[in-house]
């Protein structure tokens, strides 16, 4: 049986958020100065390392309740700083969960709006952006503004997705949600022709309006000729479900099973707990270093803070520098139409090496909605790959980065900012609507408050 419908009386939780929000506008009218606006946050899914120079860091942690919710309607309203975690924690006991769930429990809602989120029901719903219908901001001068798709502020809406944090902060957002089930099956359907994969994903997507349309589409392809679709349902029903919090790896069941059942919260994280594969890089595959970090350990969480240690102690450029090895790091997300996902899958057997990459089909709406990041309308597919790769000496240095930035121009995907970018100044402009964002900045950060998108994404200033 399905939970009653849920209206939250809103007026108490309105009222402790609106007093939220006042307490930060104020700290950051107080704080007002010189150094450049940045979050002060104790988590980070970000990929690109800046240096650690003066900033007003604003501290939003307050911020993380959820404010609203109308199951009927069909939406959730949440603060900015609400980890998915915790979103979903809230949810999914009310029988609904937001139409799209970042796989990494750290993403909060208005990081996965000011970046660009994304997951296996993306090929119905788009990017996390797409889902959103109302955005509180709080502006870098202190103001707040309720933005929505057809109000004054339709302009700060449509532009604030992908301008990461230099538009303001979102106080608040409101989510679209989807009715669950408690449990989701997966089939897991192997290929060797990454043509016919990519044909297998298109018809799944392209299924919409059967009654026995998927609800989940995503894929890993773990060499050129070894590709795996994951095609999920929700079922009201398990005799037994898998559990890859502890000592089985998710990744590793797509190449021996033919089919598995999930708890709902299960199949939302399932990639979490290795961080997809990369806490291999950890030696994580090891059963007996997992039992030794135990369950409550093996998460994102955990990872990204090992990550920014040693990024922040340089542990691996030292060790390089002494055993006179050159490595390149890759940690990049695109998107690329499908009818071009051959062709970059190609690029990326040749030139760039990492295996396995994980793909997500996505669908971007036509026209374009959201001008900062333009994703082209129709089917796209989001290749994911993160990992370091050992390069000559005499390579230029990011040049495999650089290589990735040009494939996905000439192919007419676009590229997520969350991670290192090399972009010329002009190319950038074109590519991620600088136009329509200066007049954002304009409107909205008149005194150049918070850094501009090119400086704080390539620049990394
Ligand atoms: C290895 C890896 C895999 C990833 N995989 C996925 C994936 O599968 N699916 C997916 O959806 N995303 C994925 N991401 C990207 C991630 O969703 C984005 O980086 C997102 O912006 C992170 O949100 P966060 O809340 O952790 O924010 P942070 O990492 O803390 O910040 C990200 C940026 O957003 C800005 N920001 C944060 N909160 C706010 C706010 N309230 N208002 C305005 N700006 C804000 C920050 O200033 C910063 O510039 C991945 C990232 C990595 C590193």
């Amino acid at each position: 049986m399905s939970p009653a419908p849920l209206r939250l009386d809103e007026a108490p939780l309105r009222a402790a958020h609106a007093a939220r929000a006042r307490a930060a506008a104020e700290a950051l009218q107080h704080g007002a100065g010189h150094a450049p606006l940045a979050l002060a946050k104790t988590t980070s899914n970000l990929f690109r390392h800046r240096e650690r120079t003066a900033r007003q860091r604003i501290d939003l942690h307050a911020l993380n309740q959820v404010i609203g919710i109308d199951t009927a309607a069909g939406w959730v309203e949440a603060e900015g700083l609400t980890t998915y975690e915790d979103l979903v924690a809230f949810t999914l006991p009310r029988g609904v969960m937001p139409a799209v769930v970042p796989q990494l429990k750290t993403i909060t809602v208005g990081g996965a709006v000011a970046g660009v989120g994304i997951e296996a029901t993306s090929f119905r719903h788009g990017l996390v952006h797409e889902t959103m219908s109302a955005l509180e901001v709080l502006l870098p001068h202190g103001e707040i503004v309720r933005c929505t798709a057809d109000n004054e502020h339709a302009d700060l809406f449509h532009g604030f997705p992908n301008a990461y944090g230099t538009l303001g902060y979102a106080l608040a957002v409101r989510l679209r949600t989807r009715p669950t089930r408690p449990f989701v099956h997966v089939q897991h359907h192997r290929f060797s022709d990454p043509r016919a994969f990519f044909d297998a994903m298109a018809r799944e997507c392209g299924n919409g309006a059967r009654t026995d349309a998927p609800d989940f589409v995503d894929g890993v392809l773990f060499g050129p000729h070894e590709q795996v679709l994951s095609v999920g349902r929700f079922v009201p029903a398990a005799a037994r479900t898998s559990d890859y919090t502890g000592l089985d790896i998710y990744h590793e069941s797509l190449r021996r099973r033919a089919d598995d059942t999930l708890t709902t919260a299960g199949y939302l994280w399932r990639w979490d707990t290795d961080w997809f594969w990369c806490s291999r890089r950890f030696g994580l595959q090891h059963r007996w270093l997992r039992r030794l970090l135990g369950a409550r350990y093996l998460k994102s969480r955990t990872y990204t803070r090992w990550m920014r240690w040693n990024a922040r102690w340089r542990a691996t450029q030292r060790l390089d520098a002494l055993l006179h090895r050159h490595h390149e790091s890759v940690v990049q997300d695109v998107d690329i139409p499908i009818a071009q996902a051959l062709v970059f899958l190609d690029f990326l057997r040749s030139e760039i090496g990492i295996w396995p990459v994980w793909v997500c089909p996505v669908r971007g709406s036509d026209p374009p909605r959201f001008p900062l990041y333009p994703l082209p309308a129709g089917l796209n597919v989001n290749f994911g790959f993160w990992d370091v790769v050992t390069v000559p000496a005499s390579r230029a240095p990011n040049h495999l980065n650089r290589r990735v930035e040009d494939a996905v121009l000439r192919l007419g995907g676009i590229k997520s900012l969350y991670s290192d970018s090399f972009f010329e100044r002009e190319v950038f402009d074109r590519t991620y609507g600088m136009a329509h964002y200066a007049r954002l900045k304009a409107r909205y950060d008149p005194l150049g408050r918070a850094p501009h998108l090119y400086d704080k994404c390539v620049r990394r200033a």
